[in-house]
């Protein structure tokens, strides 16, 4: 089985991250891990991007954490593949499928409410997955499910607790929806033996996509999260 964990951030992007994308790479690499896809927040998520900045600028420190990741990876045999963690109307998105380009092409995609952004990154092919659903704010918002615009739901979120991720399982068997785990790792303490397995590596992110669609992934029991 190869080790795959589809939802890590970095401090060159994220500001909540403590580690760099180097130190993420080699961390994943001495986990025994075959993969990984970098998730930081997006412009409109909790970005150490400058939103003042001009836009070339704030998507250079969007994908400074991936590119830096990337680059590791490459030299230790660890595979990275990019993503964007988004949040809009109070709801985050991991959204898999969009490249550096595209966000240059795109600044208007960090301004979106939820539907907006929904159906503009669907447009351009990306795969969206509802990150930890249930996750209780410390802000007192609301839970928003939608269930008719996203392509999956994270199911085991390392971050959350276990009601939490029991309830986002619920959620996505109600709907039929494609199942997926994170660790949502931060720092090293947020690193875990185990956040998804398949039975092939994963050689891109159309590849992921593709098996979060089959259903071959194989994921941790939303139970046995803790
Ligand atoms: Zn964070
Ligand atoms: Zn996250």
């Amino acid at each position: 089985m190869f080790l795959f964990d589809a939802h890590v951030h970095t401090a060159e992007s994220s500001k909540c991250a403590k580690w760099s994308g180097a130190e993420a790479a080699e961390a994943y690499m001495r986990k025994g891990y075959s993969g990984i896809i970098i998730t930081d927040h997006y412009i409109n998520g909790n970005t150490r991007a400058d939103r003042t900045a001009p836009w070339e600028e704030q998507v250079a420190v969007a994908t400074a954490g991936y590119k830096a990741a990337k680059a590791r990876g490459d030299e230790i045999g660890l595979k990275v593949f990019f993503g964007i963690e988004a949040a809009t109307d109070g709801v985050e998105f991991l959204t898999y499928g969009l490249d550096e380009e595209w966000l240059l092409a795109h600044p208007e995609s960090a301004q979106l409410p939820m539907k907006e952004y929904l159906a503009l990154v669907h447009s351009e092919g990306a795969f969206v997955v509802h990150a930890h659903p249930f996750r209780r704010s410390r802000h007192l918002r609301c839970m928003h499910l939608i269930p008719g615009g996203v392509d999956a739901v994270e199911i085991v979120n390392f971050g959350n607790l276990d009601v939490d991720n029991n309830l986002a399982k619920v959620y996505a068997e109600a709907y039929d929806l494609p199942m997926t785990a994170g660790s949502d790792a931060h720092n090293f303490g947020d690193i875990r033996d185990f956040v998804m397995g398949t039975e092939t590596p994963i050689e891109s992110v159309a590849d992921y996509i593709e098996q979060v669609k089959q259903g071959s992934l194989i994921l941790p029991s939303a139970e046995l999260k803790a």
